[in-house]
């Protein structure tokens, strides 16, 4: 258990930038028994445990509260067995999320679930928020690919949730449960994950458009086309001009919207044919790439999204989900949103999913400083866009204590009620990660 001061600072915020309090300590779990012997003793002298991986969380759900011991699970970091016959892999919560699909790369598999943050967030974490990722529109979140849990409760006890087989009914799925369920319901100290076989090939479009409109009726066309791409994201005019702006490129002169769209698979050239030629009379032009190094080239404005907006100021960064009909409404209207309450906000996002991430840019300040007036009533409108589009106020970055309020909103009084005795049954003093996601 450490308590140097800088230790505590530095686990009091994670990367949503929301300054929690330093705890009381934190603890490097070395093994199984140490997270069990922590929380039996939690549980009897009801001492809050926040669980944390990397801390890249985006919901301030890893941070530190007064009183309570941080449980760093980033040093269980063991692939612990990869069997290649069964397409699986168990792992230890602090493996780095990548390594996970390197590893399985080397024997012709992939680990499919691939958040933003592959290369810094764990697997851990990526199971506690269920994370979502560019690949989801084929392959879907973290939830569709845990087969089994290790989990500590709340009392210390260790159990084994799921089974190591690809189908199994038995009992409540309890694997469902505990993922994304954010640390507050129990410790994830070990998962067998599905691998699948890696693609012998991809190919990759970058689509641009007149406006906003006419890349969201491509994304309908392309569903409507029967292919299935992997890869289906989009960015918005001003998201543009940021990477534009950092990297000195000219993607907004092709046009107000930019869709990056990837197939994958044995047909993918015929795929992405098939795609080309279902948007062709909506887009202002499409490029096509099969090789690596030009289909990187097409995906670069998506990876440089986030960092050219990082150079202009502070971003707070949104995860709505909308139905995918309705997104080129929910982004012209976030638009407006930005207009009226004098802030900056750029969307970009994966079009596949209908999973938008509206950010807010505010000017550079100290971390500490207050989040403009007009920022947070622009989050805040943006939620309630969401919810009357039928949509989501967070697709994949989680609750934590920044959108607690919001998503009792969503959920409604009853649902509510119905996490509330969840929590109960599992908790029931209340000790893990209190004050997030309820
Ligand atoms: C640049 C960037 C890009 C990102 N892109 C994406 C993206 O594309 N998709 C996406 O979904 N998210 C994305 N994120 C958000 C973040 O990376 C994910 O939420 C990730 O899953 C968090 O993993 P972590 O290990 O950092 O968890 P932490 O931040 O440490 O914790 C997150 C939550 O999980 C809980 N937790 C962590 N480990 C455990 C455990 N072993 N058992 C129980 N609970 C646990 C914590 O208590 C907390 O509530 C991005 C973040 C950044 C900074």
């Amino acid at each position: 258990m450490l308590t140097d001061a800088h230790v505590l600072r530095s686990a009091s915020t994670d990367r949503s930038g929301w300054q929690g309090s330093d705890p009381a300590g934190v603890v490097r779990a070395r093994d199984v028994a140490d997270v069990q012997r922590l929380l039996a003793w939690a549980h009897r002298t009801g001492t809050p445990v926040i669980a944390r991986g990397a801390g890249t969380g985006l919901a301030a759900g890893a941070v530190g509260v007064t009183g309570a011991i941080v449980l760093d699970l980033s040093g269980l970091d063991r692939i612990i067995d990869l069997d290649v016959d069964e397409q699986l892999a168990r792992v230890q919560p602090g493996v780095i999320t990548a390594d996970v699909d390197a590893a399985a790369s080397a024997h012709g598999l992939m680990y499919a679930p691939d958040p933003g943050s592959v290369g810094i967030s764990t697997i851990g974490g990526n199971i506690a928020t269920n994370a979502g990722g560019l690949r989801g529109a084929k392959y879907g979140v973290t939830r569709d690919h845990v087969l089994a849990l290790d989990v500590v409760l709340a009392d210390g006890t260790l159990v084994h949730v799921g089974r190591d087989t690809i189908k199994g009914v038995t009992g409540y799925d309890l694997v469902g449960l505990f993922t994304g369920s954010e640390g507050t319901l129990g410790v994830v100290v070990g998962a067998t994950v599905r691998l699948i076989p890696r693609p012998v090939r991809t190919a990759t479009a970058a689509a641009s458009f007149a406006d906003i409109a006419a890349a969201a009726r491509a994304v309908t066309a392309i569903v409507r086309s029967g292919a299935r791409p992997a890869v289906l994201e989009m960015l918005d005019g001003p998201t543009l001009a940021a990477i534009d702006a950092l990297e000195g490129t000219s993607l907004r002169e092709f046009g107000e919207a930019l869709l990056v769209i990837q197939t994958d698979g044995f047909g993918a050239e015929e795929e992405l044919d098939v795609i080309a030629s279902a948007i062709a009379p909506l887009a202002a032009s499409v490029q096509t790439a099969t090789d690596a190094a030009a289909s990187e080239a097409l995906l670069f404005a998506r990876r440089r999204a986030l960092p050219a907006l990082e150079a202009l100021g502070r971003p707070l960064i949104e995860d709505i989900a909308v139905p995918r009909g309705r997104m080129a409404e929910a982004v012209e209207r976030v638009a407006v949103i930005a207009r009226e309450e004098g802030v900056r906000v750029f969307v970009f996002g994966h079009a596949g999913d209908g999973n938008l991430h509206p950010i807010i840019v505010t000017d550079h300040a100290a971390p500490d400083a207050p989040v403009p007036a007009g920022a947070l009533a622009a989050a805040e409108r943006i939620f309630a866009l969401a919810l009357e589009l039928g949509g989501t106020i967070t697709a994949e970055h989680g609750v934590g204590r920044l959108k607690k309020r919001w998503a009792q909103r969503e959920l409604g009084a009853d649902v509510h009620a119905l996490h509330v005795r969840l929590k109960q049954l599992f908790d029931p003093t209340g000790i893990l990660n209190p004050g997030s996601s309820l």
